[in-house]
């Protein structure tokens, strides 16, 4: 399929989405749309949605209603391909979930070799590569446990770039992490943003989000309460909820 032929929209698209886990009604109609290149922060209280939301985006989670499109594919279409559409999106996890058991290396090669049926060489060069831009190439032979978390938070960042995504997805990508440890990491997803990928990232860090975010979407209660630039929504917020949330991170 030619690419110049797909009408130009939104990289990623959420229409109407419910998520239910038994009667807990967790989304309750979510409208989003990021351009190609746009740096989106959700932030929200605990148990707002943001990760049901984040992990619908790829379909780690079932919508109970709604459509997901990323890339123009859509995602929620019974008859899509859905481990082919889910190689466009890298995700990003609190918890790095590196194999103890390879090397930071073979970390990123596996699932190019198993997801992408890459050939070695060509993995191990994507592997070299994203290593780099994440300024861990002295670790290449290292195994995780002796890594600090954030350079295995940056390991698991490099094996998703490694699988060449089109959009990021990060989840809470520096709460695991020691206060003095989350700079790099944060480095790192800012570079990345500057390099024009786009990204959907939830996050506590206030600043990341002022600095990197093109747009800030606060979510209560499986809504989305406000939905604009870092200035007005943390800056200037209309509603009380949002701004109830942000007094209690000062
Ligand atoms: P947040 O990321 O904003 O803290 P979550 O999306 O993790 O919020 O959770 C929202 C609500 O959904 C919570 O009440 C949580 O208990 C519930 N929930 C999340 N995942 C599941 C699941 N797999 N099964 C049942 N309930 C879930
Ligand atoms: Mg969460």
């Amino acid at each position: 399929m030619s690419e110049s032929l797909l009408k130009a929209g939104p990289e990623i698209e959420v229409r109407g989405l419910h998520k239910s886990f038994g009667d807990n009604e967790v989304l309750r109609g979510i409208d989003l749309e990021i351009n190609q290149g746009e740096v989106v922060c959700v932030i929200g209280p605990s148990g707002s949605g943001k990760s049901t939301l984040l992990r619908c985006v790829n379909l780690l989670e079932e919508p109970t209603k709604g459509q997901v499109f990323v890339g123009g594919t859509e995602l929620t279409d019974p008859d899509v391909d859905i481990d082919a559409a889910r190689r466009g999106i890298g995700m990003v996890f609190q918890q790095f979930n590196l194999f103890p058991h390879l090397t930071v290396t073979e970390n990123l090669t596996l699932p190019q070799r198993r997801v992408l049926k890459r050939n070695k060489a060509s993995a191990a060069k994507a592997a070299a590569e994203n290593l780099e831009r994440v300024g861990l190439s002295e670790k290449a032979t290292a195994y995780p446990a002796s890594l600090s978390g954030g350079q295995q938070q940056r390991v698991a960042i490099a094996r998703a770039l490694a699988m060449g995504p089109e959009v990021m997805l990060f989840d809470e990508p520096t709460s695991a992490l020691d206060p003095e440890l989350v700079g790099d990491v944060l480095a790192v997803m800012r570079m990345l943003a500057n390099e024009g990928m786009t990204m959907m990232v939830v996050t506590h860090e206030m600043t990341f989000a002022r600095e990197v975010a093109d747009r800030v979407v606060f979510m209560d209660g499986g809504v989305i309460v406000e939905d604009g630039t870092p200035d007005q929504v943390i800056g200037n917020p209309q509603h009380e909820r949002t701004r109830h949330f942000l007094s209690r991170l000062l």
